[in-house]
């Protein structure tokens, strides 16, 4: 996986400037400079995506716009602040014939032009921008519906249109007053995010993976040349979760020598022995003393690929103890349960042999947890059948419902089901390059 940057795409009109339909003359907001610098701080790269119809109309050439688009970086930059790259789209859809000859060839169907995704996806060629991870702040329903076509956090700012008009059925991620505070928003966010640590469950046996989790523990389990575990700390690290708490118990020293301190794979790691195994719930509860805030908990054995910082907004915005990441089964009737309400609460849970009332939606091993739960693990339990009860019982728990790639590695099936999905080449083979991994570990 790629180390891929984040980005805040910015409207223009309405968002960096008074919409320059109604004002003749350019007018920058008076804090615009400081929240791109703001975010120039927070290593993000800053672009500016604008519809710019009135070319198409005949209004303005394209060199007007880029000199309004020179002159507006100049005047942000007096404040300190950097544009990395300003796109425009000058086109419009609707043929006309009331235009100066000049504007005709503007009259086309585009990619560029908003809720289109055109502008986003070149900034993409250029800078290798992770779209998940980025945000997209703007004043029109236009802007919002950009965003989300292309799965980015939006903001919507009170300035401009204010989202008044009525273009588009869409609701942005956050609302906010100006471009200064969503910059000061994205920056709350960042130091919240800085301060989540992962819990990472490595302790089990790997029973049904003999022979394989003989010499090797499940957590080390090669997909694609690196151990599993690997895959997680990257995918963590991409969410900007650095900061990793290892729980384990069988060939624990195997997983320390691979990994160390963390440093050579840009990540903290602290570990968390257990003499004998705890359990899940024992294993999470053993690592109480490192955790100060909101943690996202897996096990060793999945490979996931999943929106880390959307799981965690949800969780945020339900204040509830736990999150539980949930999905739809087609095998029910060998899965642990989950009923979740309307409003996002589980309200009933039905480990694998129980009755289940025709329900679908299983529970996966990942969980957002609040340090306050601790409370409510014993010192040796398993999390799921006696620790989600009593948050249950609590109305603490919400259920994140994806459809997100989330797959244990606990048999030869599913694990070949994994590599096949993530190796290079075909699975013939494979059996005897993960058992020559093992021997070189
Ligand atoms: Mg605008
Ligand atoms: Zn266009």
């Amino acid at each position: 996986m790629m180390l891929m940057k984040r980005a805040v795409f910015l409207d223009r009109d309405g968002v960096i400037n008074k919409d320059l339909l109604t004002t003749k003359r350019l007018k920058i907001f008076p804090n615009a400079g400081r929240a791109v610098k703001m975010l120039n701080g927070l290593g993000f790269v800053v672009v500016v995506v604008t519809n710019q119809p009135q070319i198409a109309k005949g209004i303005q050439r394209e060199s007007d716009i880029r000199k309004i688009n020179k002159e507006i970086a100049q005047r942000l930059r007096k404040d300190g602040a950097r544009i990395d790259a300003v796109y425009y789209c000058p086109h419009h859809p609707e043929k006309r014939t009331d235009i100066p000859d000049w504007a005709r060839k503007y009259r086309i169907k585009c990619r560029c032009r908003k809720p289109d995704t055109g502008m986003l996806l070149k900034a993409k060629k250029k800078f290798d921008i992770d779209f998940s991870s980025s945000y997209l702040i703007g004043d029109r329903t236009v802007d919002i519906k950009c965003g989300k076509n292309i799965g980015c956090t939006t903001i919507l700012v009170k300035t401009g249109h204010a989202g008044e008009d009525g273009k588009y059925d869409v609701k942005p991620d956050y609302i906010c007053a100006d471009i200064f505070e969503a910059a000061k928003f994205i920056t709350a966010e960042e130091k919240a995010d800085k301060n989540i640590k992962a819990i990472i469950l490595a302790g089990g046996r790997g029973e049904r993976l003999r022979p394989l989790t003989d010499k090797l523990p499940k957590p080390l389990i090669p997909i694609n040349g690196k151990p599993v575990l690997w895959h997680q700390m990257m995918l963590l690290k991409k969410y900007g979760i650095r900061d990793i708490v290892i729980c384990g118990h069988y060939l624990f020293d195997k997983i320390k020598k691979y990994f160390g301190n963390g440093k050579k794979f840009g990540v903290n790691i602290t570990y968390v022995f257990e003499k004998e195994p705890l359990g899940t719930g024992g294993a999470i509860k053993n690592a109480e003393r490192l955790i100060k805030n909101t943690s996202i908990v897996i096990y060793g054995d999945e490979m996931i690929e999943m929106d880390i910082s959307r799981l965690l907004r949800f969780h945020k915005t339900k204040s509830g103890l736990a999150t539980i990441v949930a999905h739809k089964t087609d095998h029910p009737e060998d899965s642990d349960l989950v009923e979740i309400n309307k409003g996002g609460l589980v309200t009933g849970f039905f480990p694998k042999g129980s009755e289940k009332k025709g329900l679908k939606i299983s529970k996966s091993s990942v969980y957002a947890i609040e340090p306050a739960a601790f409370k409510f693990i014993e010192d040796k339990c398993d999390f799921d059948r006696t620790v989600l009860p009593k948050l249950i019982n609590k109305k603490a728990a919400f259920g994140y419902l994806t459809d997100e790639y989330i797959k244990d590695m606990g048999t030869f099936e599913r694990y070949e089901q994994v590599r096949k999905r993530f190796g290079k080449t075909g699975t013939n083979g494979k059996t005897n390059k993960a058992a020559r991994h093992t021997d070189d570990l």
